[in-house]
């Protein structure tokens, strides 16, 4: 919408020349910051709380430390909700309280155990990924055979050759679909390659080498998807000793003993929540969240320990500056976004009926680095909005702002409600290492950025909640289902089944016949 704007004013002033466009450029008022809007006092004293009375750093150590890894619908991920809702209330945050909805299935990592035994013989470092299967007990051995991510097509059609095998995913020549339709198939692959016969798959990473040295990476395959071959992350060393053998036509044998353990049924789990209530429009609400839940091959300390901690610290800062915002700001601890945010996508359907009332939310889960920029999740027209906001944080540093939709954490459930799922961005290097990963533990946070971060959350949700017009409501289904086609979400959406019937139907109205 800017771009065409613009395109306007340039047409007009060739018809009508320069004071056309002055009357059109003051028809829209110009956006303000905290130095104009008001808000700018209560800042600088929320600035003062956050960088001198954080606890920010406090709460990732005893998340870190004291209860751990916490994978959503463990008992480790309930300890976490209590911690939750401790600390909320200590914070001194108003109707804190949990939100309980159920995961499809709960999954317990057990042991993950694998020794090459030809041509050489030793250990190969692997771990389970999320929500797969086990080897009979005991283990098993076979031959390693390699299969082409670029053609999952012809793969799944010659899935009987697997049976007895150890199935190492590679990638060879070019890609014949995009990655994500790739990745959709891949599905598919493992749901036949199970039935079929393979010992385990290697494969947590879809054929690519797992980062940084000795690490393997665990994660789901998919929204809620499960699958009962072990699929196993591989460390890339000892992926690419087994990617050489079978280059050199040699035929790897490798022994493998995976056990993890499915619940029956669905498991519940829960969002923590706590709020400070508006002064004015209480009813109209910002949800300001992080995920609670993680992976457990460490502490969680990145993800999203840094979010969790950033979210408690921010609402620390704006709790005990004394300053209350026009509107709510609601804090929001989501569980189950490693399972495929599903706990923003529970949040969006129980407060379905309030929605309507949302001014979107603002989200911190790119790990341990310093926040710089915003993310409008898709809003174009709120880029204008942000911007001397952003500016407002030149101190800090010089901020990004864009519209961006970020599909891969719990800004998308509010994008798709076509509410700004505001994406905070981070220089955040190191985040690729301990992502998921056995180095994810407080070693990797500095306090200092922690503290500065949570301080930046504190002031852009004050800042979106308080000033005196309205910061967004949601936008119609037909502009939203639009703007996540421009922006190539649909593609992924559709190929999980996660493209709601209401934007399909927009899509086909919209058709314009070629
Ligand atoms: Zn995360």
């Amino acid at each position: 919408m800017r771009r065409f704007l613009t395109g306007v004013a340039v047409v007009t002033m060739g018809f009508f020349g320069a004071q056309a466009l002055t009357l059109r450029a003051n028809e829209r008022p110009a956006a303000k910051g905290p130095n104009e809007d008001g808000t700018k006092p209560a800042l600088v004293k929320i600035a003062g709380e956050g960088m001198m009375g954080s606890h920010a750093l406090q709460f990732l150590t005893e998340l870190s430390d004291d209860v751990g890894s916490r994978v959503t619908g463990s008992p480790a991920e309930r300890k976490a909700e209590e911690w939750g809702v401790a600390k909320m209330k200590a914070i001194g945050l108003e109707n804190v309280h949990t939100e309980k909805y159920t995961i499809w299935k709960g999954w317990t990592r057990g042991s993950a155990e694998a020794e090459l035994l030809t041509p050489v013989r030793h250990k190969l470092h692997v771990d389970a990924m999320g929500w797969t299967g086990s080897t009979p007990a005991g283990g098993v051995e076979g031959d390693v055979v390699a299969v082409n991510m670029f053609d999952m097509e012809n793969e799944i059609k010659n899935v009987a050759r697997l049976k007895g095998k150890v199935v190492l995913v590679t990638m060879k020549g070019k890609p014949n679909k995009e990655f994500i339709q790739l990745f959709a198939q891949f599905g598919d692959f493992l749901k036949a390659a199970g039935p079929a016969g393979a010992i385990a798959v290697i494969g947590g990473q879809g054929g690519s080498k797992s980062a940084g040295m000795n690490l393997t990476h665990t994660g789901i395959l998919g929204f809620n998807a499960e699958f009962a071959v072990p699929v196993l992350s591989m460390t890339a060393e000892d992926q690419g000793q087994l990617e050489r053998y079978l280059e050199r036509g040699l035929t790897p044998r490798a022994r493998f003993n995976v056990q993890n353990t499915f619940t029956n049924g669905p498991v519940e789990t829960a969002n923590v929540v706590g709020e400070i209530r508006g002064r004015e429009n209480a009813e109209q609400i910002l949800v300001v969240g992080g995920h609670l839940d993680s992976w457990d091959l460490a502490q969680g300390t990145t993800d999203n320990g840094s979010g969790t901690a950033t979210v408690l610290g921010a609402a620390e800062a704006i709790a005990h500056s004394g300053q209350r915002p026009r509107r709510t700001i609601r804090f929001v601890l989501f569980t189950g976004e490693e399972q495929g945010l599903d706990g923003s996508f529970a949040y969006v359907k129980q407060h379905q009926a309030e929605m309507a009332n949302h001014l979107g939310n603002l989200v911190l889960d790119a790990g341990q680095g310093a926040v710089k920029g915003f993310q409008m999740g898709g809003r174009e027209d709120l880029v204008e909005v942000f911007h001397p906001f952003a500016d407002s944080l030149a101190n800090f540093t010089k901020m990004t702002v864009d519209d961006k939709v970020e599909s891969g954490t719990d800004t998308l459930p509010f994008s798709m409600a076509g509410l700004p799922g505001i994406n905070m961005l981070q220089d955040t290097a190191d985040y690729k290492f301990t992502h998921h990963s056995a180095a994810d533990a407080l070693e990797a946070q500095k306090p200092e950025v922690l503290t500065q971060n949570a301080t930046i959350m504190a002031l852009a949700a004050f800042w979106i909640a308080d000033r005196p017009e309205r910061f967004a409501a949601p936008w119609p289904v037909e502009r939203t289902a639009k703007m996540l086609v421009a922006q190539h979400e649909d593609g992924m959406l559709k190929a999980f089944g996660l493209w709601p019937k209401e934007f399909a139907e927009a899509e086909k109205k919209d058709q314009v016949p070629k």
